[in-house]
C-alpha cells in the first residue's frame, strides 16, 4: 500500500506570514524538532534568499554531520530558472528543492495580468526541473499554486509533464483554503491515477477545513496508487487562517473513525515530542497556544461540570480520545519563583557559567566558555528574548554552526 508522509512548512510558509517571523536559530531549533519526531522534510527556507544563506548552508552541514538527520531539508524557490541558479550560487549543497507556479485561470489573469498561459507556466516550469536536475538536486517536487481553482485537465498536464521532466511529486496547493473534504478527495484520486506520480497536499484553513482536506485528499491519493504527502506546520501558523496543523494531522490520521486502522499513520513519527515542540514555537513566534489548541491547548484534557468530570474520573475514555502521556504532556513543570539568572546579549562569565551549569554543560577550558558566551550574546541580539534551554544547548554543542547561523551581512549596495 501507498504510504503517506508529512512535509512541514513552517520554516517556509509559517515564517512568510504576515506580522509573524522566527530569528535563523529559532528556524534552526525547529528543524531539530521535526527531526526529533520523525517528519520525513521540513521546507527549511528559501535558498535564493541572501539573509537566509548562512542559515541554510549551516543547517546543510548540520544535516551533514547527521545531526539533522534522517529528515530532508528542502529549499522552496519560484519555478523560475533564475530563482534556481540562484539558490545553487548561494546554498550549492542543497539536495532537495520545491518548485512552485500559479496554475489556476484567475491567477494567470489577475496575477500575471494576462502574460501568462498555462502553456507558458509549464515552459517555465520544465526549465525550471532541468536546471534543478543539472545543479544536481536529489528530489525536486513541482507546486501547483492556486491548484484548488485549476481545472483537473490542466493539473494532469501539468502533473504529467513535471514528471517527465524528472519531478518526483505534485504539491496541490490549496492556496485559498478553497476546497471541502468530499471534493478534494475525489480531485486527489483522479489526480493521482491518471497521472501516476505522488501527490502533496497543501491546505490552507480559510474555511476551517484544512485539516480535513489534508487527510481526505490524502486519502484520495493513496487510493489513486500513490504516494502521499501531506504538508502541515507547527500549531498551524501560517498565512491569514493558517495552514494544517501538525498535530491535528497526525491525530486524525490515528484516531478519527475513517483512519482508525492507522493505515495512514505516517511510519517513524514520534507523538511525544509534540508537547515541548509545540511550547517551543509557541514561545519563539510569540504566539500563545489558544486553550482549545489541539492536543497541546490548556483545556486539551481539562474537566469542570459534572457529568464531565465524573465521567472522565471514572475512566477517561468517557470524554478523551487519545491519551495526554502520548503526547509528552503530563511531566510537572518547576519555574523558579525566586533569584533567576538569565543570559542575554549583555552578559558576563560567571552569570553564564552559572545557567550553564544547571544545564549539565560542561567545556574543555575558559576560552572555550568565552567564545560560547560570546556567541549567546549575538543568539539574544536575534531573538531579544531569554534563550531556552534547547538553544544555549545547541549553541554550546555546536559553535561553529551556531557562528554561521548568526551571521547575518547585508549586501553592500
Ligand atoms: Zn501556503
Amino acid at each position: 500500500m501507498p504510504e503517506v508522509y508529512i512535509i512541514d512548512v513552517t520554516n517556509r510558509d509559517g515564517v512568510q506570514t504576515s506580522r509573524i517571523g522566527l530569528a535563523k536559530l529559532e528556524k534552526t531549533l525547529i528543524n531539530m524538532y521535526l527531526n526529533e519526531m520523525g517528519v520525513f522534510q521540513s521546507e527549511f527556507g528559501f535558498p535564493f534568499t541572501l539573509h537566509e544563506t548562512n542559515y541554510i548552508n549551516a543547517n546543510l552541514e548540520l544535516a551533514e554531520k547527521g545531526t539533522l538527520a534522517p529528515i530532508r531539508l528542502e529549499g522552496w524557490c519560484r519555478a523560475i530558472q533564475k530563482d534556481v541558479d540562484l539558490a545553487y550560487k548561494l546554498c550549492p549543497k542543497i539536495k532537495h528543492l520545491n518548485l512552485s507556479i500559479s496554475t489556476s485561470p484567475l491567477m494567470l489573469e489577475l496575477k500575471f495580468q494576462g502574460k501568462m498561459t498555462i502553456e507558458t507556466v509549464i515552459k517555465s516550469m520544465i526549465k525550471a526541473v532541468e536546471a534543478a536536475k543539472a545543479h544536481g538536486a536529489a528530489s525536486i517536487g513541482v507546486n501547483a499554486e492556486d491548484a484548488s481553482r485549476t481545472g483537473i485537465e490542466d493539473l494532469i498536464k501539468f502533473g504529467a509533464v513535471a514528471k517527465a521532466a524528472g519531478a518526483a511529486r505534485i504539491r496541490y496547493c490549496d492556496t485559498l483554503g478553497a476546497d471541502d473534504p468530499l471534493t478534494i478527495y475525489a480531485r486527489m484520486k483522479e489526480l493521482a491515477s491518471k497521472t501516476k506520480i505522488d501527490w502533496e497536499m497543501h491546505c490552507h484553513n480559510d474555511l476551517g477545513m484544512g485539516v480535513a482536506c489534508s487527510v481526505e485528499g490524502a486519502r484520495g491519493i493513496i487510493e489513486g496508487g500513490q504516494d502521499a504527502y501531506i504538508n502541515t506546520t507547527i500549531n498551524g501558523v501560517g498565512e491569514r487562517a493558517g495552514n494544517a496543523d501538525l498535530l491535528s494531522v497526525l491525530v486524525a490520521l490515528k484516531y478519527s473513525s475513517g483512519f482508525k486502522d492507522k493505515k495512514m499513520f505516517p511510519k517513524g513519527i514520534k507523538l511525544d515530542k509534540i508537547w515541548a515542540f509545540a511550547k517551543y514555537a509557541s514561545y519563539a513566534f510569540g504566539i500563545p497556544l489558544s486553550v482549545n489548541q489541539v492536543g497541546v491547548g490548556a483545556n486539551a484534557f481539562a474537566h469542570e461540570s459534572g457529568i464531565h468530570a465524573d465521567g472522565a474520573l471514572k475512566n477517561r475514555k468517557n470524554y478523551e480520545l487519545y491519551e495526554f502521556e502520548e503526547l509528552g504532556r503530563g511531566e510537572p513543570e518547576l519555574v523558579d519563583t525566586g533569584r533567576m539568572i538569565t543570559v542575554g546579549e549583555y552578559s558576563g562569565i560567571k552569570g553564564f557559567m552559572n545557567v550553564l551549569g544547571k544545564l549539565e554543560v560542561e567545556f574543555k577550558n575558559d576560552k572555550e566558555a568565552a567564545d560560547v558566551l560570546e556567541l549567546v550574546r549575538y543568539a539574544n541580539v536575534h531573538t531579544q528574548k531569554p534563550l531556552t534551554r534547547e538553544e544555549l544547548i545547541f549553541i554550546a554543542k555546536y559553535p561553529d554552526q551556531a557562528r554561521k547561523i548568526l551571521t547575518v551581512i547585508p549586501p553592500q549596495t
